[in-house]
């Protein structure tokens, strides 16, 4: 197809003096679209979540916290907290909204942010403050989807979606990670968890997590490129770009042959000793790619 795939960021994303590549990359990533990619991808700039948004996932605590600023503990429990950083989380979260909502209309949409999966309802954690999952899959099911599946492939497990949306009946997770960390359990037969311990058995447990999402009527790809072998954090040996850039053709044509609306958020990516920003922002264009190709 030739269409135009939406890609939600604009500079109130970006963030001063970024910590960690999480709030570093949306940048880059935004910035090698407009370089090469203009004529498949456009940057369209999201609506900020609203307090009444953030309510609907986490606590007023927390909300006012990275909000305000104040009380300045609880509000730098993830990242030291200043104004453009809370700017960015409140904006990126409203990134991935816009981002279903765009799917839902037109097929396919992302949006360029990280730091999602690990946060809960009460706190952030794990380099995540909102959980923008969980606000897109409540905007679809508040505007009348019956289901959402949510394909984690991040590297870590999604133990904060899981906390914020495992008893939503209309919510089926698939979460395949290479690491043990924010594991998750349930009986839930409509969830699916599954940690990966050889890079062999890697694609075969995302078709195995695809198959499981099998008949909802919108998916959430959170996109973490940090599975690969050159990540400091989450890597797993053998998980090379080959490997994930059939990762991220398997989910395509699985969007594509069941003709679900999809968004994805880029989720984790970090530098290695082999591994530079330059790098992190060529596997994420493996997704924006795939995407593209679908509209
Ligand atoms: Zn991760």
């Amino acid at each position: 197809m030739s269409g135009i795939l939406t890609v939600f960021h604009s500079a109130a994303c970006d963030v001063e003096n970024p910590p960690r590549e999480t709030l570093e990359k949306p940048r880059h990533v935004a910035e090698r679209i407009r370089r090469d990619r203009s004529h498949r991808v456009q940057l369209v700039a999201p609506t900020p979540a609203s307090r009444d948004e953030l309510l609907t996932i986490h606590t007023s605590e927390w909300v006012d916290a990275i909000s305000t600023g104040e009380p300045v503990g609880l509000a730098s429990e993830v990242f030291a907290w200043s104004e453009s950083y809370a700017r960015s989380v409140i904006t990126s979260t409203g990134a991935m909204r816009d981002a279903v909502r765009h799917a839902l209309a037109h097929g396919a949409a992302g949006a360029l942010a990280a730091g999602l999966h690990h946060a809960r309802a009460e706190i952030g954690a794990g380099y995540c403050t909102f959980n923008g999952l969980a606000l897109g899959a409540l905007t679809a099911l508040d505007d009348g989807v019956g289901s959402v599946g949510i394909l984690d492939v991040d590297a870590h497990n999604g133990g904060g979606t899981h906390s914020i949306l495992g008893s939503n009946p209309a919510v089926r997770i698939a979460d395949v990670s290479v690491s043990p960390y924010d594991r998750w359990s349930s009986t839930a037969d409509r969830h699916h968890r599954a940690q990966v311990i050889d890079a062999e058995d890697y694609l075969g447990e995302v078709a195995v997590a695809l198959e499981h999402l099998r008949g909802v009527d919108l998916l959430l790809h959170n996109a973490g490129m940090d599975p690969h072998e050159g990540c400091d954090v989450g890597g797993l040996p053998g998980i090379t770009d080959t490997v994930l850039a059939e990762r991220e053709r398997m989910v395509a044509d699985w969007i594509r042959s069941t003709g679900t609306p999809a968004a994805f958020a880029l989720a984790g990516g970090y530098r290695g000793p082999e591994l530079t920003l330059d790098d992190i922002v060529d596997l994420h264009m493996l997704t924006v790619d795939a995407f593209a190709g679908l509209v």
